[in-house]
């Protein structure tokens, strides 16, 4: 089966055919930095990065660009809070962006661009629809004229007949399906940021930026867009409209939008107040990846629920792939292969990718997964998985990880770089550096030092097992238990599997 996607403009699933053969042009919007993002939003982004990566794991070069909304109305209120520039106020939160992104393994868009670079492309495309009539200046303000672009509601499936005329909003974000002329360019007000043009002195508004930044890297007319499902009205509806207007050519051609996660049945974010951002939930010990996993293991048009037991359930889930990796690379087999289980696993893979080809269905991919090491676990218990059988299975974990990005034990060494967690050196020293700043409770990473814990060093752990395995064959099994004890204070737990003794931090 091909490749297919349900595309929000035509409310159906179709077969996914970008315009050049090979190559996928998309587009994304990206986090308005205004404050720390929240595993919500981390949604969103993991959605389009497990779109990117089959996209390319099906052969296609992608050209994604995502933009990063660092003018807007709460930018600006949050730069005017803090007393600082607007550019030093964004940069705190872009720099918090990357390094959430790394941690969540997100691979990083081949073009990431910023709204405020570009801000003369947006007058020139503001200039264009004012020749072409389809905007209006007032009070110093420049605005889109809803009525005048005919195709105006058909991507949220807005019904015009409630326009009424000269109706017209300043705020970037308004109501749900109600259509009104928006803002292109705002008039300056005292205390905001301004640049001066021939439109007057003034700042972008939000949706002008998309369409310029989208257009400006993939061209006229691109493959994908996608966003959260609150994006739909009136931002992606009005990138329509600015877009088209302008080009007379059609935007985009399939519009893809990820369903909310949710809190007790309601969106999580910022104004509700009840949002996790990923350094809060690092804080309370959980992973990156576990995270990840969580987010990703539901399909982007289906809500997801988020609960601390899900995510616990998400950890154990990861365990139980990586104790099967571990098995499979460590344990001792008999010699040959069997047709069985190597026909087991090549159609493991086949379910997996029909499951991604199908609007990236992430819940059967998993299962399909899943019910692979079942079966090969049942068969190396039987004595009847074979030394041989281990490349092809091998083979398909790497493949599916290739997508979930989650079988590698990674968090710790991230979490150390980043400085969420120290050995108990550094920590020492973040701590002196801390009390002689007056116990603001900051690192000089800008991280709080709730979040920092002490840790043991991988190797350290490793000497100390292998301390524990010379106890152990010596039969000096009291300082054995002593070790395993020690680890355990220090967040260790030891695992002795047929394949020897693995580890994990708790
Ligand atoms: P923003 O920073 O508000 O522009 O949002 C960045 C991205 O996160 C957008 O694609 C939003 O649609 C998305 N988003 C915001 N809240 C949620 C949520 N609770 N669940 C999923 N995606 C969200
Ligand atoms: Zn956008």
């Amino acid at each position: 089966m091909p490749l297919r996607f349900y595309n929000t403009l035509s409310s159906r699933v179709e077969e996914f055919q970008p315009l050049e053969p090979n190559k996928v042009r998309m587009y994304t919007c990206g986090l308005t930095v205004y404050d720390y993002a929240h595993i919500g939003n981390y949604r969103t982004f993991i959605f389009q990065d497990i779109l990117r990566r089959h996209l390319r794991y099906r052969g296609y070069e992608v050209l994604h660009v995502m933009n990063l909304t660092d003018v807007d109305d709460n930018t600006i209120r949050g730069a005017k809070a803090a007393g600082i520039p607007l550019r030093d106020f964004t940069d705190k939160y872009i720099n918090a962006f990357e390094v959430d992104a790394q941690l969540l393994n997100l691979q990083r868009p081949e073009i990431v661009v910023r709204a405020t670079d570009h801000v003369d492309d947006m007058v020139k495309l503001i200039q264009v629809l004012e020749a072409k009539g389809f905007a209006y200046r007032s009070d110093g303000s420049v605005y889109f004229s809803v009525r005048d672009f005919p195709g105006y509601g058909k991507l949220a499936q807005i019904d015009l007949s409630g326009l009424r005329a000269g109706a017209r909003v300043d705020s970037d974000k308004y109501d749900k399906t109600d259509p009104r002329d928006f803002v292109l360019w705002k008039a300056a007000k005292e205390d905001e940021p301004y640049w001066d043009s021939p439109l007057g002195r003034g700042r972008p508004g939000w949706h002008i930026e998309c369409s310029v930044m989208s257009m400006k890297y993939l061209g006229e007319t691109f493959d994908i867009h996608s966003g959260g499902s609150d994006l739909v009205f009136p931002h992606h509806e009005n990138e329509i409209a600015q877009s088209e207007a302008a080009t007379g050519k059609p935007f985009v051609r399939y519009w893809l939008h990820g369903e909310h996660l949710i809190v007790n049945g309601e969106k999580m974010s910022k104004s509700l107040g009840n949002f996790f951002t990923l350094r809060d939930l690092i804080a309370k010990g959980h992973k990156p990846t576990a995270i990840r996993y969580l987010l990703a293991s539901v399909p982007f048009r289906k809500p997801l629920n988020f609960t601390f037991d899900g995510l616990h359930q998400a950890q154990q889930s990861i365990d139980r792939l990586r104790n099967f990796r571990y098995r499979l690379t460590m344990e001792k087999f008999p010699a040959g292969e069997s047709s069985e289980l190597q026909e087991r696993a090549r159609a493991a893979r086949q379910a997996f990718e029909d499951a991604l080809d199908d609007n990236l269905n992430t819940a059967e991919a998993l299962a399909a997964i899943f019910d692979l090491v079942r079966d090969a676990n049942t068969a190396m218990d039987r004595r009847e998985f074979h030394d041989s059988d281990r490349a092809a299975f091998l083979d398909v974990l790497e493949r599916w990880d290739r997508i979930f990005a989650v079988l590698e034990d990674n968090d710790h060494t991230k979490l150390l770089k980043f400085g969420f967690i120290a050995t108990v050196e550094k920590s020492r020293a973040a701590d002196a550096v801390i009390s002689k700043e007056g116990g603001s409770g900051v690192t000089p990473n800008g991280y709080t030092s709730a979040v920092l814990t002490e840790a043991l060093a991988d190797e350290e752990i490793e000497k100390r097992i292998a301390e524990r395995n010379a106890a152990r064959r010596r039969g000096d099994f009291a300082s054995a238990d002593k070790i395993r004890a020690e680890l355990l204070a220090a967040g260790v737990i030891l695992e002795d599997t047929k394949a020897g003794t693995r580890w994990k931090r708790k």
